[in-house]
């Protein structure tokens, strides 16, 4: 089967998977809001400020003190909900970061982390798009159980509000936020860009675009439809290793799109945006952490405006292929990097959260169905 029939009979099997249910006010932006108000005989005006309270209240009210009638308070609470998900499970690590396993009505689960940060007063979230995954990275426990199917807008725009409300419990602002947990952003992208759109709304949720950062493995039609929207957001690359032949081996996908096609694809990002993308590099020992490979990648990365986040692997267990990886030791990473700055490469390592509790990069699994 060619990899664009491939592609579409996920996404038909990820529709597919979608049930009906009552809509929350998640679901709904301003103007299907209004549309609804007006079929209802109430002016479409309000949908605005219906809106700006449900996320002001965290997800949790229709209106506070407010100007409008009861017949409308009365329509939205009676023929909408206000959240159609729940916090099925919290795990909170020894670094404070908070796993949180959120059910649907719609059917499934996903976790969605929060993390607070080193600096005082804010946290960083991270949040599923789809349940499950298919694309089957050998170091990714979200892959393990296949791909359910594709969250909807308002299923992401709710685990926004749980991370929100956590974060405030906590005394901290939710001040940036990830799609690195379960699933492929770019192979659900209308319903990612739908949630980013009402998360970024100064009227909604408020977060800024420049807060906001989608993760792909390399769908490269995904990149670049992303760069032609009118959105501000950050994006990162999962590339984990620099050559086809490693990369090919830990990142199946890497069949339809090569490292050179997902190189490509990053840099037209920047062109068309401005803005800088993180190659994200999954640190394996004796697997793509060799001298040889961190030159590669410096060469990938010459003449590019881009950062590598390298990441230090997480234990999962046996991956797909059943090759248990491990962890390179801190000379060896340590080796690895100081290749690429010599090189005059930006990179940084990534903070290992919340790894005792399986909240980290790539450990992400929802261990329970609704
Ligand atoms: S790394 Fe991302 S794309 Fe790869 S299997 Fe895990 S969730 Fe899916």
């Amino acid at each position: 089967m060619g990899w664009v029939n491939w592609l579409a009979k996920l996404e038909r099997a990820a529709k597919a998977g979608t049930t009906e249910r009552m809509q929350s006010l998640a679901d709904y932006d301003r103007e299907s809001l209004a549309a609804d108000l007006s079929a209802a005989g109430h002016k479409p005006i309000h949908a605005a400020v219906v809106l700006r309270h449900f996320y002001e209240s965290g997800g949790r009210q229709v209106l506070g003190k407010s100007p409008i009638g009861k017949a409308v308070i009365a329509h939205v609470e009676q023929s909408i909900a206000m959240r159609r998900s729940r916090i099925i499970t919290k795990t909170v690590a020894a670094d404070g970061t908070t796993k949180l396993l959120v059910g649907f009505e719609g059917g499934g689960a996903v976790e969605s982390v929060l993390m607070p940060s080193l600096q005082p007063g804010i946290a960083a979230g991270c949040v599923s798009s789809q349940i499950g995954c298919a694309m089957g990275c050998d170091f990714c426990a979200s892959t393990r159980g296949g791909m359910e199917r594709n969250l909807e807008a308002g299923e992401i725009v709710e685990q926004f509000l749980h991370l929100k409300e956590q974060a405030s419990a906590i005394g901290r602002r939710l001040k940036t936020l990830v799609f690195m947990g379960m699933g492929e952003p770019m192979l659900n992208l209308d319903a990612v860009i739908a949630g980013i759109r009402r998360i970024a709304d100064p009227q909604l949720g408020g977060l800024g675009w420049r807060q906001i950062t989608v993760s792909t493995v390399g769908i490269v039609p995904g990149i670049d439809r992303l760069a032609g929207e009118d959105l501000n957001v950050h994006l990162a690359v999962s590339l984990h290793a620099p050559d086809d032949e490693t990369r090919g081996r830990l990142v199946p996908m890497n069949r339809r799109w090569k490292v050179a096609d997902v190189m490509a694809a990053a840099r037209r990002f920047e062109a068309a945006t401005g803005r800088i993308p993180t190659i994200e590099y999954c640190m394996l020992a004796g697997v793509n952490d060799s001298d040889a490979q961190a030159v590669i990648l410096a060469d990938l990365m010459q003449g590019f405006r881009a950062h590598v986040n390298l990441i230090p692997y997480n234990p999962i267990g046996a991956g797909v292929s059943g090759v248990n990886y491990a962890r390179p030791s801190r000379e060896r990473m340590g080796a690895f990097i100081n290749l690429l700055r010599e090189r005059g490469v930006v990179a940084h390592f990534r903070g290992t959260r919340g790894d005792d509790v399986n909240a980290a990069c790539g450990q992400l699994r929802a261990a329970a169905r609704i």
